[in-house]
């Protein structure tokens, strides 16, 4: 069991199922409804506890009524919080995502009155606790400086950086000595028309890997080894919202286990596969082994 740290935010997500995707100035109706726990650093935590780790999140907490609900599903999960940050005002992140049943498209319409953690919240943990330090890709400011402050006071600790959506300077992250975890999303969105490319364009001796969807998984190692899984498909595909937080927490979790980038890269592809044949993350590991 490692203890593991990670940054960024904790979301309600309010999602609605539709038939199709309405048009604008439209009413419909939904054809189901739930509420879950969201954001990405704490969906992997949610799946790395579940694989035996001691997981800790560190994020913002707002003293409203939905908080009380990600905190109470965060303590299901054995997630501390207790170096959190906690506000008396605002409102929690809250996403509301409309799902296609047609197309099987999400859009997420997103709201937000919320600070994010910062650089002087960070310098209050004790880092030397940890085995894992795990970060989003936002907030580009003060990540720069908290990874900063691990690679200056705690060389040896091994950090990971999901990097999902562009986002305004977040290349002057890609410096530090970390695993780069990126989405098709960011490729795309940089002109790569596939994840060789994207991880191609990055410095030497940079470990990084690249989702795409049902096409898999891409790799490079700090030696400039390009590696690609496949995806693993589940008998039904029933939800791949996450999907990117599953892979990312595979990922930590081989690491972590010392196994090769090849390797860790299969299992972070067979756990995500696993998480689209199932709603959610519960009960993720009940009937799946690594092969
Ligand atoms: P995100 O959830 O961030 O959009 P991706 O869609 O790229 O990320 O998915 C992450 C990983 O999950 C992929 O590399 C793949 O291994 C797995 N995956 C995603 N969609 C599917 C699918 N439809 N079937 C099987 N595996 C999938």
């Amino acid at each position: 069991m490692a203890k593991i740290l990670a940054i960024g935010i904790a979301t309600l997500d309010i999602i609605n199922t539709v038939e199709s995707y309405p048009d604008e100035d439209s009413e419909v109706r939904v054809l189901k409804q739930h509420q879950t726990r969201g954001g990405n650093a704490t969906n992997t935590l949610t799946v790395l506890s579940q694989l035996d780790h001691d997981c800790h999140w560190a994020g913002v907490l707002i003293d409203e009524p939905d908080s009380k609900a990600i905190v109470s599903e965060l303590a299901h999960y054995h997630i501390d919080t207790s170096t959190c940050r906690q506000l008396a005002t605002g409102k929690m992140p809250t996403s509301y995502i409309t799902v296609s049943q047609q197309t099987g498209s999400r859009s997420i319409v997103h709201h937000r009155d919320c600070p994010e953690y910062s650089f002087k919240d960070f310098q209050a943990i004790n880092l030397s606790e940890f085995d894992w330090i795990h970060f989003e890709g936002r907030n580009i400011d003060d990540t720069r400086l908290m990874l900063q402050h691990v690679t200056t006071h705690f060389p040896d600790l091994p950090c990971s950086l999901e990097i999902e959506k562009p986002r305004f300077n977040i290349e002057a992250l890609f410096k530090f000595p970390t695993t780069f975890m990126f989405s098709q999303h960011y490729a795309n969105a940089h002109g790569f028309d596939d994840a060789i490319s994207l991880l191609k364009s990055l410095p030497a001796n940079t470990t990084a890997t690249c989702t795409w969807g049902q096409q898999g998984a891409w790799a490079i190692s700090n030696n400039g080894e390009i590696m690609h899984n496949p995806a693993y498909q589940p008998l039904q595909v029933i939800d791949t919202l996450g999907a990117g937080d599953t892979f990312n927490a595979g990922l930590i979790h081989s690491l972590l286990n010392k196994h090769t980038l090849q390797q860790a890269l299969n299992n972070a592809c067979q756990l995500a596969g696993h998480k689209c044949g199932q709603q959610g993350f519960a009960k993720l590991l009940s009937n799946f082994i690594f092969q």
